[in-house]
């Protein structure tokens, strides 16, 4: 008792009292431990639920007019969270900085809350709602981190690449975006498996056909969408998940 975890003495105590009586089934305190075998299985299925289906915490939209529809119809649309209708609310902005308008603080998204005060019944969780060229903890926009990770996936030096979009972010920030890049690529690729098959481009490396998966991703795209040379902005409308 002395060596088990904390919270399953605090489980007990809820379940059974601070002193339970002795009993002569011996519990085990202690949770069990995965085999080492399966555990990075379930680590991995635990990881893409939760990034990818698991939560609700944002809805993307194409252009600004749908965002704006969207915050309009609020009151006739089902929480992501509870799934409940008639208690959203507009919950204030998302504000960060944008490095195309000399990074001044902008609004980036719109927070929405689910009213759960007085007699609604909602969840009391909130989202945002943002826009499909506007990236989550990036002030880089979506057209332009396109044109650089395109670029910089058949470019050794990624300084260069970074150089071409006419930013006023530094270099080092380039190498930073390219690194999460890089380690968002298996879950970008298992996004992508829900639009179409990846390209056979065996030849290629892992960050190149990543590219090219998300090129033949774009194909789908309704001409009459504002998706213009723009396939992260298509694959954040599309999937309805954030790119990284
Ligand atoms: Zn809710």
């Amino acid at each position: 008792m002395l060596n088990c975890d904390r919270s399953w003495i605090l489980l007990l105590q809820c379940e059974f009292g601070k002193h339970p009586a002795p009993r002569l089934i011996s519990f085990q305190y202690t949770p069990p431990l995965l085999d080492a075998a399966i555990a990075p299985f379930f680590f991995f299925t635990w990881a893409v639920d939760a990034t990818l289906f698991g939560k609700h915490t944002s809805m993307i939209c194409s252009s600004p007019e749908k965002a704006e529809a969207t915050l309009d119809s609020l009151k006739t649309l089902a929480c992501p969270n509870c799934k409940k209708i008639g208690f959203l609310n507009r919950h204030g902005y998302l504000r960060g900085y944008d490095c195309l308008q000399d990074n001044k603080r902008s609004i980036r998204a719109n927070r929405v809350f689910c009213n759960n005060r007085s007699a609604a019944k909602g969840c009391g969780r909130t989202f945002s709602i943002w826009l499909a060229g506007t990236l989550k903890r990036l002030s880089l926009p979506a057209q332009n981190l396109w044109q650089f990770l395109s670029s910089a996936a058949h470019c050794p030096n990624k300084a260069t690449a970074f150089d071409a979009i006419d930013s006023s972010l530094s270099h080092s920030t380039a190498y930073r975006i390219w690194d999460r890049f890089q380690k968002a690529q298996s879950i970008i690729r298992t996004a992508l498996m829900r639009l179409c098959p990846p390209p056979h481009l065996d030849e290629l490396l892992a960050t190149q056909r990543t590219i090219a998966h998300l090129k033949a991703a774009f194909q789908l795209a309704p001409p009459g969408e504002p998706f213009v040379d723009n396939p992260i902005a298509f694959f954040q409308v599309q999937l309805q998940i954030s790119f990284f």
